[in-house]
């Protein structure tokens, strides 16, 4: 036992170093990076999908897709005349800074604003991996149940901004708005908090202007 948590340490030690080099290239190039988190099924592609088709004629930007095994999502947003690197990891179910390293090698990163990372579909351990992101979105859906937050603590206290997605199913589920602002801003007091039904392009405005407002910091 007291090796295991040897080696886990070891392991967040090793990522910290790689994630320190990707964020002091990426902050050098001038450009914004976000990790996106949530479980399977939440809707980090779809809210992608949402953002480039309104910000890709005034914004300059790459999107590198974490999957278990499949390049699904990177069809998805490379359909949008997007670039998008896909990282498979065989199984692992997080990305880690030095999987994020070697894309980067791969990115023309002068000239580009906003470098969006959809990590694996995952509520627990990619919370643990810092990848050399600027800023950390955290979604969940209306259907995952408003019980996840205070389940899953880490991921939501680590959160730069919390994307409720899936808000048009309100009225279908047992899902408590305040509840869940309640719940979030006790773990994480100053979040925001945007609620989106992203292909009803509900609420998708709020969310989009927080993000351009940070781009435009960088
Ligand atoms: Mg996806
Ligand atoms: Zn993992």
């Amino acid at each position: 036992m007291t090796e295991r948590i040897y080696l886990e340490r070891h392991i967040l030690q090793g990522n910290n170093e790689y994630a320190g080099q990707n964020r002091e290239r990426l902050q050098q190039s001038g450009v914004l990076t976000l990790n996106l988190l949530s479980s399977p099924g939440a809707g980090k592609t779809t809210l992608l999908e949402n953002l480039i088709a309104t910000i890709k004629n005034d914004v300059e930007l790459a999107v590198i897709e974490g999957d278990v095994a499949t390049t699904i999502d990177s069809e998805r947003i490379a359909a949008h005349g997007v670039p998008a690197y896909q990282i498979n990891t065989h199984g692992a179910c997080h990305l880690d800074a030095r999987m994020i390293g070697q894309v980067l090698e791969q990115i023309e990163l002068d000239g580009l604003d906003l470098l969006i990372i959809e990590n694996v579909g995952n509520l627990v351990c990619p919370a643990d991996f810092d990848l050399g992101e600027d800023l950390r979105i955290v979604l969940l859906s209306t259907t995952e149940g408003v019980d996840k937050v205070m389940k899953y603590p880490v991921v939501f206290r680590r959160a730069d901004a919390v994307v409720l997605t899936k808000v048009d199913l309100l009225p279908y589920v047992p899902f408590d708005l305040e509840t869940f602002k309640a719940d979030v801003h006790a773990l994480n007091p100053d979040v925001p908090i945007f609620p989106v039904a992203a292909l009803q392009e509900q609420g998708t405005k709020e969310w989009i202007e927080w993000l351009v407002s940070k781009i435009a910091r960088q």
